[in-house]
């Protein structure tokens, strides 16, 4: 049901975590995948063992909150695969806890930047590819601070409840045009993303207690995978918009 023979796809973040395993089970249903991420050495190791598994990679090495990498993201994307079906906004990074009175100017421009602008950034530059194919799906990884005020800190929930926003943008602005647009939001998950609470008397004062009270359990970089794959694949052809919790019920707490 889910394959993607031929398919381009690029995924942000598929150097580890949810993004590593996303590539891998792209490639392994057969779609030429673009490996996007800051670290040259996990992204290698993934087009090493996507190619061991008879695959097809190759990887971009850049900060994806830079322009000039998010063009050479989808234009190596392009002229390798000759088409961009998919793309899975999906690298990101922790803040530290901060409730937003303690949260600082580097804080909060970083961590947008990483999580909400480069998304914004690569859509805009994918989505001229997939409006002239009439063709794309575009799947973000947003979060569980995506849908609640206690699961992180100021900066990462505005950038994360932003992502949804641009999710809901999307799918209204370009349906009936062959694109959609839909995330997921993770509960815990095991990666490798760090958590470095800052020096901060509210923020992990509040939020960690309400956190330990409601988490299920960890779940896997590949159970976030499946999901996104799904919203990729047209077996969610009738999905635009939707924002899919994927936290063993930490979301209906
Ligand atoms: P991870 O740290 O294992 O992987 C993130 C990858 O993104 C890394 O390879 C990193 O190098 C890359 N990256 C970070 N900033 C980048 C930049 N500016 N340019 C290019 N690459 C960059 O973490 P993960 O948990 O797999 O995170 C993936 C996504 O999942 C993130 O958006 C994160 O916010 C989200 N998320 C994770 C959890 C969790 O519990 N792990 C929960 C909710 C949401």
């Amino acid at each position: 049901m889910n394959t993607f023979e031929d398919h381009g796809v690029i995924v942000t973040g598929a150097a580890s975590g949810i993004g590593r395993a996303t590539a891998l089970k792209f490639a392994a249903l057969g779609a030429r995948v673009l490996i996007a991420d800051l670290d040259p050495v996990g992204a290698k190791a993934v087009v090493e063992e996507i190619a061991a598994a008879g695959g097809n990679s190759l990887a971009v090495v850049g900060d994806l909150s830079e322009q000039a990498v998010v063009d050479e993201v989808v234009e190596r994307a392009v002229g390798a695969f000759g088409r961009l079906d998919v793309l899975v906004n999906n690298a990101g990074i922790m803040d530290r806890m901060s409730a937003l009175g303690e949260t600082g100017d580097a804080e909060w421009e970083r961590v947008l930047r990483i999580n909400l602008t480069a998304p914004f950034l690569l859509t805009r530059a994918a989505l001229p590819y997939m409006l002239a194919a009439k063709r794309g799906s575009i799947v973000f990884t947003a979060s569980e601070a995506s849908l609640k005020g206690s699961a992180a800190g100021a900066a990462y929930t505005a950038a994360k409840h932003g992502v949804v926003g641009l999710v809901k943008s999307l799918a209204v602005m370009y349906r009936g045009q062959g694109i959609r647009a839909n995330a997921i939001a993770p509960g815990p998950t095991a990666t490798n993303i760090q958590v470095e609470a800052g020096p901060d008397a509210q923020g992990p004062f509040v939020i960690g207690p309400l956190i330990g009270a409601t988490i299920g359990r960890r779940g896997s970089a590949e159970e976030q995978a499946e999901a996104i794959v799904f919203l990729a694949s047209d077996a969610s052809s009738f999905v635009n918009g939707a924002v899919l919790p994927v936290d063993d019920a930490w979301a209906a707490v």
